[in-house]
């Protein structure tokens, strides 16, 4: 029989630790599909269970508050109890099944091949980012001990106001801003150098004796939370005429998808697929959920575009020619894993990328 399992309700927010509450939040439909049966989003179904042979529909998902029952058997429960009874296995090796198929694994967002064909598929179409190195675990700890260290500071706030972002969106994405590059020092003095260095936050050149952080005084740094931890943190300049590119990334390690939690939220019924992080915030605002390419090739992994399905998904790549190639690519990429997205075709002001689109006075996207 099924185990009773709490179920913390459907939101997905930050802060939140458990990886019982993270799997049991995903969209029991989509648990469904990720077993290989399709389970109806509204109304009854025929009990999906071998150990129940069901001549009327007996099944029901109660979407509000992601559970399902079987009248029939009388079986019952959230998203991990659906795998226990389908698979007819213990709580324990249901999470783990579960936690391996949306990558939530070691807390890294791996692709994890369910059979042996899609296994040779995968091996093929890997994403380079993905094929490293044994990249420690993300440092929790210290991401977010520097992100408490950085607050927004008047000029950061001037700069993403005077890209038409409020001051909610600003404080829901938490971004923060580099005091000064000591505060490296300060972390490297509580944790240590090793672990700072691991963290991605020294450049190469960097020693014991003389260390150079990646991130320059005065940036932005936008934290990239997973499952409510921060797992990366990427920075902007703000002063245009400072060298480089105006983004910096950590030090050796592996880029993710930015706000990457609404791909678990099953309240999220409309996400959208956008150019970095000013992007993302900004089709936020204008009430569209999204998460954010880190450089237009980044790929998705199998495991992240399998969580799309039964998603409504917009393509909000900018509006010039590589964005238009690269939604076009993206959509192939989607598509066969049975996820239909929409390239959002040009506003007509003329705006190049959503962000330039909220600056023109739109509030709806
Ligand atoms: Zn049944």
């Amino acid at each position: 029989m099924v185990a009773a399992v709490d179920h913390h309700g459907l939101a997905m927010c930050m802060g939140m630790k458990d990886d019982t509450q993270a799997l049991n939040s995903l969209a029991v439909h989509e648990v469904g599909n990720l077993l290989g049966i399709k389970l109806p989003t509204k109304g009854m179904a025929r009990c999906p269970f071998p150990s129940h042979d069901d001549d009327t529909p007996s099944f029901e998902i109660k979407k509000q508050v992601n559970r399902w029952r079987c009248y029939g058997c009388d079986k019952h429960g959230g998203a991990i109890d659906l795998v226990m009874a389908y698979q007819g296995t213990s709580f324990l090796e249901a999470k783990k099944w579960l936690a391996a198929k949306v990558g939530m694994e070691g807390s890294r967002w791996a692709t994890m091949p369910s059979t042996p064909n899609q296994q040779c598929r995968t091996s093929l179409i890997r994403p380079r980012q993905f094929i490293d190195t044994a990249e420690t675990p993300p440092d929790h700890t210290l991401y977010g001990e520097l992100i408490a260290r950085a607050p927004l500071l008047k000029s950061g706030a001037d700069y993403l106001l005077g890209r038409s972002l409020s001051p909610e969106i600003i404080a829901r994405f938490a971004i923060g801003q580099m005091p000064t590059t000591s505060v490296i020092g300060e972390l490297i003095h509580r944790f240590g150098y090793g672990r700072v260095e691991a963290c991605g936050l020294l450049s190469k050149r960097s020693t014991p004796d003389s260390y150079w952080p990646v991130f320059p005084q005065g940036a932005l740094l936008f934290p990239y939370f997973e499952v409510g931890m921060i797992v990366y943190i990427q920075a902007r300049t703000i002063i245009d005429d400072e060298k480089g590119s105006r983004w910096r990334n950590l030090n050796n390690r592996r880029r993710r998808l930015y706000n990457s939690d609404v791909l678990i939220n099953p309240t999220v019924r409309r996400v959208a697929i956008c150019e970095g992080a000013i992007d993302v915030l900004s089709a936020t605002q204008m009430g569209c959920e999204a998460f954010g390419l880190i450089g237009i090739s980044a790929k998705l992994s199998d495991a992240e575009i399998i969580l799309l399905r039964g998603k409504q998904v917009d393509i909000l790549l900018d509006w010039d020619q590589p964005g238009e190639m690269r939604a076009s690519s993206l959509r192939k990429e989607l598509v066969r894993f049975g996820v239909a997205a929409t390239r959002k075709s040009a506003p007509r002001d003329g705006s190049n990328d959503v962000n330039d689109f909220l600056r023109q006075g739109n509030t709806k996207i």
